[in-house]
């Protein structure tokens, strides 16, 4: 049961949408229940996503991808998670590993990797935070000092990187210059190459463990996992950008990627926030209390209508912040809004329709008990509600200057 939205889409961009939200219901929906339960990475539905392209929405046809924007990009991961945030995780990180080739990498690098992620072929992760830091990145203690054969060699440990076992190529922020001040000036993003799914690396990538996945609430199915470098040499040529253009500017190009990274996850809210509104609209048709279905009861229809309404501004918001981004303007506050608000309303219409489903929304047999579980990831990604608050107060405050 689709709920109509009014946002204009060209032809292309509903197209693409019709057949992503068909894949959704055929493939993911389905299979999300199973891997959910036993946190199992969806192996088969990622190899139909490769042959559907969708690890190269964004990556320019010259080098095998769909060259599309990010507003059809968000479309796409919209439909996505209303199937399952887990997958749309999956895409997520490369996603914005792809971004930050295509924007910072040296050509050797774009030739080099991007034909392989357009397909699918090599997928990549992200990693900024550490055991002991996630908000304040500056703070990184992971650092990479030059080797007399010119590597650079890795020590430290990274926390929570999303896709860490399976992904073959990390964007990882390490520190380079300890004296660096401000903090930001000594730290430099690496492209880490590994062996997907092997915990220990080996050879050329030796250095690198990827101890066992972390237990997580929900957001199953797709791998959460430390890593651990210890010793681990890193070309100098796979410093982004190369390293005379990229040494020591790694945070500006990582919170440039983050920006793209916060649409994407405001699109996700917008999925998981859709889904939690279609299964309360079926459910509350369905079920009958004082003689009647319970959609009947105001108090029902009053919490339907604030779903929706959370729903469609947050899609506005969402697709607002890409546009501004596709047509090249600033869109840092907007982004910011829109991952806050969207991500908020994911957890709003999911704890919604949870209440909508009574002591059914606790059981397993019933969709909106993975949803439950699910939302909450949205609110810490790509910076929690409280980061989004003083991103956006700071944005405020810089563009209105007195
Ligand atoms: C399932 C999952 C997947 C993830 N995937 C990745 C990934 O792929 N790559 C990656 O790099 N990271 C990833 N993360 C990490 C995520 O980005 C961090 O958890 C997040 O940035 C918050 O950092 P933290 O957990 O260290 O919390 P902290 O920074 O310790 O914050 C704890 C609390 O304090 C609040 N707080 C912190 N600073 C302030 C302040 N100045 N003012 C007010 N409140 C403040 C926070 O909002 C939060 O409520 C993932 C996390 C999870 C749970």
């Amino acid at each position: 049961m689709a709920v109509a939205s009014s946002i204009e889409m060209t032809d292309e961009q509903k197209a693409i949408c019709e057949m992503v939200r068909q894949f959704t219901d055929e493939q993911i929906l389905p299979g999300a229940e199973h891997y959910d339960a036993v946190d199992e990475f969806p192996e088969p539905i990622v190899e139909q996503m490769k042959e559907l392209g969708l690890f190269g929405v964004t990556i320019p046809e010259e080098y095998g991808g769909m060259g599309l924007d990010l507003t059809t990009y968000v479309m796409i991961v919209e439909e996505l998670s209303r199937g399952w945030i887990s997958i749309s995780g999956i895409v997520n990180t490369h996603f914005i590993g792809s971004y930050l080739l295509l924007k910072y990498g040296s050509d050797e690098q774009k030739q080099k990797y991007l034909p392989r992620m357009a397909t699918g072929e090599i997928r990549a992760a992200f990693s900024l935070s550490e055991p002991e830091l996630g908000s304040d990145v500056q703070a990184i203690k992971t650092s990479a000092r030059k080797r007399d054969d010119g590597r650079w060699e890795i020590n430290g440990q990274k926390m929570w990187v999303t896709n860490g076992l399976l992904s073959s190529l990390v964007f990882v922020l390490v520190k380079t210059d300890p004296d660096a001040d401000p903090r930001h000036r000594g730290l430099t993003c690496f492209i880490a190459e590994k062996e997907p799914g092997a915990s220990e690396n080996t050879g050329e990538y030796a250095g690198l463990t990827v101890p066992p996945k972390i237990k997580k609430l929900g957001y199953k199915g797709v791998e959460s996992t430390e890593l651990v470098f210890d010793g681990y040499a890193c070309p100098p040529e796979n410093v982004l950008g190369g390293e005379e253009a990229g040494l020591n500017k790694g945070f500006a190009q990582m919170m440039d990627a983050l920006e793209v990274g916060r649409v994407n996850v405001a699109a996700r809210g917008v999925g998981i926030a859709q889904r939690a509104l279609e299964l309360a609209l079926r459910y509350s048709q369905e079920r009958k209390a004082f003689g009647k279905p319970i959609a009947e009861h105001q108090a029902i229809q009053f919490k339907l209508a604030d779903m929706a309404t959370q729903v469609e501004a947050a899609r506005l918001m969402t697709l607002r912040a890409a546009r501004l981004k596709d047509a090249g303007e600033r869109s840092d506050l907007e982004a910011g809004m829109a991952k806050l608000f969207a991500s908020e309303a994911g957890r709003f219409c999911v704890e919604e329709s949870f209440r909508i489903h009574g002591g059914y929304g606790y059981s397993k047999e019933y969709e909106i008990e993975r949803l439950y579980r699910d939302a909450p990831l949205l609110l810490i990604g790509e910076g929690t509600s409280e980061i989004q608050r003083m991103v956006i107060g700071r944005k405020l405050l810089q563009r209105h200057k007195i």
